[in-house]
């Protein structure tokens, strides 16, 4: 499958299929990819062991040259001192402004890396290639970033990729843990933008848990269709962007007050999504909306209840450390139906505090 992100000269392609990244070299070449200065594959441990060879072997084989560099997995990688080991690593092989990055891993090896290609002599051109399926929505949009110690994606940029190269068959050596907080996302594109994609995870949730290579291919291409079509539209996050981020107001604050590890992004953001929807109904929506969301996330093996030891202060104190608590009022994005969002800018903190204490309560 292929689709594209429509950005008028920075439009670029995405191709979804099982062995896609057999045709690495033919598909850089098309995209501008030089030849004649050295390419950089960035990726993280785990991926390195399982697909680092593959891809290095299909590069060189076509004509490029490859130098790779390994970060440890982990969001801990998102940093500064990751950001400057790697660009002396690309000085010290002779990287220049023809060269590009190539991210190859999930979202924390796509953001840091394209970080690194947009800053790296004011900027390269870089490509992803997405091993996790939460990086269906990291590696389309061309938000790029690295981690302070005080706040998460703070030291970042837009730099879009050249193309996005997403092999199925690399998903296969997922953990199942990180399967089902990838289809967090997923689900969260369907929320947003489509209900009857919701009613199609809700069916096919055993092949989505499974790996089945055609409903993940399905689900891949939905999902990365719904975050193109809103990148387009807005891709600087004047407006419409925004409403990528359901469920993240609560999931960010709920990652930072866990710690990185114990709740993963994408389980810290189905329980977010079950806040927004009970938020949702308390403003005035169909019981539906909760009903629905809670049990398609379910269905697809995400947690909704939040870990009652995380104390309800701490996670309202995180919330407004949040890069969405604008001029005092807080900004949420809140489900008036299944596939439709609005973002509404002035809900209390009050009603917040008690979805959160709800939230712990869930039945499940
Ligand atoms: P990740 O990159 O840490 O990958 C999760 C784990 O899976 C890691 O341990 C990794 O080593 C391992 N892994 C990756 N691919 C594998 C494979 N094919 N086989 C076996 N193991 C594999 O995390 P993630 O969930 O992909 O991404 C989370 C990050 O994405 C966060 O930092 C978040 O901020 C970022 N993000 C960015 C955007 C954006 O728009 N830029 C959007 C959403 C999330
Ligand atoms: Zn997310």
């Amino acid at each position: 499958r292929e689709l594209t992100v429509e950005l008028g000269e920075r439009s670029y392609p995405i191709y979804i299929g099982e062995g896609v990244l057999d045709e690495a070299g033919n598909l850089f070449t098309e995209r501008g990819i030089s030849k004649k200065s050295p390419l950089m594959i960035i990726t993280d441990a785990n991926v390195a062991e399982r697909h680092l060879g593959h891809l290095a072997e299909v590069l060189t084989s076509a004509g490029f040259t490859v130098v790779t560099a390994v970060v440890p997995a982990g969001e801990s990688s998102k940093s500064l001192t990751e950001l400057e080991r790697l660009i002396g690593i690309a000085l010290e092989h002779g990287l220049d402004r023809k060269s590009a990055i190539v991210a190859l891993g999930g979202g924390v090896v796509g953001d840091l890396a394209g970080f690194v290609a947009a800053s790296f002599m004011r900027g390269i051109k870089f490509v992803q290639v997405p091993t996790t399926i939460l990086a269906h929505d990291s590696s389309v949009g061309g938000k790029v970033a690295v981690n302070h110690p005080l706040a998460k994606n703070i030291i970042g940029a837009f730099h879009q990729p050249e193309l996005v190269l997403y092999d199925l068959k690399t998903l296969q050596t997922l953990p199942e843990r990180e399967v089902k907080a990838g289809l967090s996302e997923v689900v969260k594109h369907g929320l947003i933008w489509d209900a009857s994609f919701v009613t199609w995870c809700d069916e096919n949730a055993d092949k989505l848990t499974a790996l089945d290579p055609d409903a993940l291919g399905y689900a891949l291409y939905k999902g990365c269709s719904v975050k193109a079509a809103v990148v387009s539209k807005d891709e600087r996050e004047n407006d419409l962007r925004a409403i990528l981020n359901l469920g993240h107001t609560i999931g960010h604050a709920l990652e930072a007050v866990a710690g990185y590890g114990e709740l993963l992004h994408g389980e810290a953001i189905a329980i977010g999504m079950v806040g927004a929807a009970r938020l949702a109904v308390r403003l005035g929506a169909s019981e539906e909306v909760y009903t629905v969301t809670k049990h398609v996330l379910q269905r697809v093996g995400l947690p909704v209840r939040l870990p009652a030891h995380l104390a309800t202060d701490e996670i309202m104190r995180a919330m407004m450390h949040d890069k969405k608590f604008q001029e005092g009022t807080m900004v949420f994005i809140v489900p008036t139906a299944i596939g439709v969002v609005e973002i509404n800018k002035s809900v209390s903190t009050s009603l917040i505090r008690e979805i959160v204490e709800q939230l712990k309560q869930e039945a499940i």
